[in-house]
């Protein structure tokens, strides 16, 4: 299709790589703070639970879930904060939401206007705002595949920036020692595997004479393999997700820009009238998120996967706005869910 002649982008550069190598391991008792960021999926999922079997105190462990879609429903599950509440609430650490204002579809179709603000949650039930004064851009488009983040501007925008701002909006990490712990897998993506499992985060200032904020960042499943994921999941009997029981191997948004042609047309059968309006933006737009084919093309060349077809009640539980089964089970009957060792899409 078409590119769009008009289309512009003023944007922020992309992140600062800070060449900081303080080893593969943090001391996990020398944090003031220890927040994951967590979107709900296998992957934070066990990087929480890694943590509680560390030792790490429980009273210093936070869940910071950023809302893709800042509370205007368009691309991710509905299901996925209710799940996210469920899973703190049953390992008893406290979650606080974040999210761009409007989330994707406004950063989507920005024209002419600044990035929206960043809202967070904090700890004394107050709301949080930074952000929404830069430079004035044009998306009218989707994100693009591929590994450049101002151009599959969804990562950036609706999660790392997001994270980043509220770390940075509240004084409370002012002269603390924070650790910021994220779970990602080299085993994912060839851009992963070239991660550090520890860094400075980007909004540590130590070095910094105002403000000053010291913040690591951890991978702490880096090295770790799928069967790894899912044998902790088991462990604690996490229910994982309820995506991964419609058969989807990743806990992304609903419809990820990454997916393939199965999960498009499991998403085109479950949810048909959300995927007619993101098909539509493609054809308004003229740009595909695909470079060669559009999602109506993409999702009629996939099979809808059979546990979805199988399990009605389930896709109405991931299109809901209520996690109403089960967070926990027995591990002994705790089961692999059809999703697990699939064929996943990219990095999120
Ligand atoms: S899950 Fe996919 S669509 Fe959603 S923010 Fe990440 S890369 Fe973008």
């Amino acid at each position: 299709m078409e590119q769009l002649a008009l289309f512009s982008f003023p944007e922020p550069p992309p992140p600062i790589e800070i060449p900081y190598d303080i080893g593969e391991k943090p001391d996990l008792t020398s944090y003031d703070y220890y927040i994951v960021a967590f979107s709900g999926g296998k992957d934070s999922c066990s990087a929480l639970l890694h943590l509680l079997e560390s030792g790490v105190d429980r009273s210093r462990i936070e869940l910071f879930h950023h809302d893709v879609d800042g509370r205007n429903p368009f691309f991710d599950w509905p299901i996925t904060t209710s799940y996210c509440e469920a899973v703190a609430k049953a390992f008893g650490v406290p979650l606080y939401m974040s999210w761009r204002e409007g989330g994707f579809l406004r950063e989507m179709l920005r024209n002419g206007t600044p990035t929206a603000p960043v809202i967070f949650e904090k700890p004394d039930g107050t709301l949080g705002k930074a952000g929404g004064d830069g430079p004035i851009g044009t998306r009218l488009r989707y994100p693009q595949v591929t590994a450049n983040l101002q151009t599959r501007y969804c990562s950036a925008a609706t999660k790392i920036d997001v994270g980043a701002a509220a770390l940075r909006g509240q004084d409370r990490f002012l002269g603390k020692r924070t650790l910021f712990i994220t779970g990602e897998r080299a085993q994912e993506s060839a851009a992963r595997s070239r991660y550090a499992s520890l860094e400075r985060h980007r909004s540590d200032t130590r070095d910094g004479t105002r403000r000053v904020r010291h913040i690591d960042h951890w991978r702490p499943i880096l090295q770790w393999s799928e069967q790894e994921v899912w044998a902790i999941m088991q462990r604690h009997g996490l229910n994982p997700h309820p995506c991964y029981w419609l058969g989807l191997s990743r806990a992304s948004c609903a419809f990820c820009i990454f997916g393939g042609a199965d999960q498009w047309a499991t998403l085109k059968h479950i949810w048909p009238e959300r995927f007619e309006i993101v098909a539509g933006y493609e054809e308004q737009f003229g740009v595909t998120i695909k470079r060669n084919m559009s999602v109506r093309d993409l999702a009629a060349k996939g099979k809808p996967y059979p546990s979805a077809l199988a399990s009605p009640e389930i896709a109405r539980l991931a299109l809901s706005e209520t996690y109403n089964v089960p967070v926990l089970v027995d591990p002994q009957s705790w089961m692999h869910p059809p999703g697990a060792f699939g064929e996943g899409g990219g990095p999120t």
